[in-house]
């Protein structure tokens, strides 16, 4: 079975979108750099990666790095979720170096993960319930921003116990 990879519009649109509204986290990648692609490839571990553009191609096309999202893991996610699988893509993308005109490409290990895990909680995935895009305006570090709504929204819910 071949698999298929298709070009994405929309997640193309919510990267570019995800970069102007972090620039202090996202700032240094140029969203005309990012090759936004939807798989349905089944079976595989990974709810998105990102990867390398082969240099060879540098010369023919004008992206440097593919973003791959798996159809099977990350269409069931709410849309809430699957932007913060976005936002945690996009920290893959490293610095970008001139002289190799290509991105530092962070890997993406147990330990990365965990970090999500540590802020939002063991099966964030699945039960997440804040929306990154309604961090305040002047927040343009994604990390501080996504802290900030897990604070207000544990003080909401103890409110609410009481
Ligand atoms: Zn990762």
């Amino acid at each position: 079975m071949v698999d298929e990879y298709r070009y994405d519009k929309g997640l193309h649109r919510r990267l570019r979108r995800l970069i102007e509204r972090f620039p202090d986290s996202f700032g240094h990648i140029d969203p005309n750099h990012i090759l936004a692609m939807r798989s349905d490839k089944e079976g595989y571990r990974a709810i998105a990666e990102v990867r390398k553009i082969q240099p060879q191609l540098y010369g023919i096309l004008p992206y440097r790095v593919m973003l791959i999202v798996y159809d099977e893991r990350y269409r069931p996610l709410k849309k809430n979720v699957r932007t913060l699988v976005e936002v945690h893509e996009l920290t893959h993308i490293g610095e970008y170096k001139d002289n190799t005109d290509s991105y530092v490409l962070r890997r993406h290990d147990v330990e990365d993960w965990a970090h999500m895990v540590g802020l939002l909680g063991v099966g964030w995935t699945q039960h997440a319930t804040i929306d990154i895009m309604k961090a305040k305006e002047d927040n343009g570090d994604w990390e501080q921003a996504m802290e900030d709504l897990v604070r207000r929204e544990y003080k909401k819910k103890n409110r609410k116990k009481k």
